[in-house]
């Protein structure tokens, strides 16, 4: 449920409400806004139904929330939610692109795209260390040492990084080098990394499952959210649907849906969605048409020979006027990239 608090409602009440709700055993969340301050309670509500929360000083209502995902929702907060990592704010005015190889895979090599992907106008360089592969005899990823290229990159060319995290046991390890966490979509709904993810403050990117229904992509954040974190953005990236000339089946409506139900800020993996090189301009033009807050992009210096992804990535002169074609577009519809 969320308490809706009166304009003038002072700290000490707050406090007070917040003490009350967690002696109960329940969760709080307070949402301070430009006009009103709401306290979000999860856990078992049933214990605050008999507890006259009205009668308490500077409460104005009290209202249950009804979807299933509460902290997540825009009944909880119904202004957009920016994401702050380290200054790059996702989810404001400004398209963040975010972009670089499938994999990491030669320490120059990665030097090399994150340089033409930061020439182009990219604030977050891409790479996966640890890689989910369909077939147990394709390349894993570099795991550690892997990291340690994609922290090198950042220091020499100011980008920050976002790299998957697969695996519990290597939150710390992961969360040592980077600056966003990502879950990929055969994560979604790896509960037990959404706990221990949640229970770090660091930003993290949730993937939509390729299974999933965008319901069942918010209940995931909620779990991130529900244990401490609510630094989070969430990607459309195509699911699976009878249509077999791509990869995926790019779920653009998605994203004006995910803002209507959340305050989360949401981003488009078009390389993904597509499986395509050649299909992955005309995707980014309409996502960012439609509304996305962000792109994920897999560039790669050298497709041919890329261990992963390689016929859905883009070369970086493609990708230097991608960026200059989706500024007009992103002017168009009252944002920047
Ligand atoms: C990726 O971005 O590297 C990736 C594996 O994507 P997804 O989880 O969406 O398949
Ligand atoms: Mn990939």
């Amino acid at each position: 449920m969320i308490i809706i608090l009166k304009p003038g409602a002072t700290q000490e009440q707050i406090n007070h409400i917040v003490e009350k709700v967690e002696k109960l055993g329940l969760k709080s969340w307070v949402s301070k806004g430009v006009e009103k301050t709401i306290i979000g309670v999860i856990g078992e509500e049933d214990v605050l139904r008999v507890q006259p929360l009205e009668a308490f000083a500077g409460v104005e209502k009290v209202l249950p929330i009804l979807k299933p995902f509460k902290l997540v929702s825009r009944e909880f907060k119904d202004t957009d939610t920016v994401v702050d990592v380290k200054g790059v704010k996702i989810g404001g005015k400004e398209i963040v692109v975010m972009a670089g190889p499938c994999a990491v895979e030669k320490k120059d090599l990665l030097l090399e795209i994150a340089r033409e992907v930061k020439k182009a106008g990219a604030k977050i360089l891409r790479g996966g260390a640890f890689k989910p592969r369909t077939s147990p005899y394709s390349f894993q990823g570099l795991g550690e040492e892997g990291l340690k290229y994609l922290r090198e990159a950042a220091e020499q060319t100011g980008l920050l990084i976002l790299t998957e995290i697969m695996d519990t046991r290597d939150v710390s390890l992961v969360g040592k080098y980077t600056d966003i966490f990502q879950i990929g979509a055969r994560n979604m709904q790896n509960f037990n990394l959404l706990k221990e993810i949640g229970q770090t403050k660091k930003p993290v990117l949730l993937k939509r499952g390729m299974s999933s229904t965008i319901k069942e992509l918010l209940m995931s954040a909620e779990y991130i959210a529900a244990n401490g974190n609510l630094n989070i953005i969430l990607c459309e990236r195509g699911i699976r649907t009878f249509t077999e000339y791509t990869r995926n089946t790019f779920d653009i409506i998605a994203i004006p849906v995910v803002k209507e139900l959340s305050h989360l800020p949401i981003i488009v993996d078009p390389s993904h969605a597509t499986g395509k090189w050649g299909l992955v301009e005309p995707a980014c033009k309409a996502a960012v048409a439609i509304g996305a807050d962000g792109l994920l992009i897999e560039v790669h210096t050298r497709p041919e020979e890329a261990l992963s992804d390689g016929v859905q990535s883009i070369v970086p002169e493609r990708f230097n006027v991608l960026m200059r074609e989706l500024k007009t577009i992103a002017k168009a519809v009252g944002r920047e990239i």
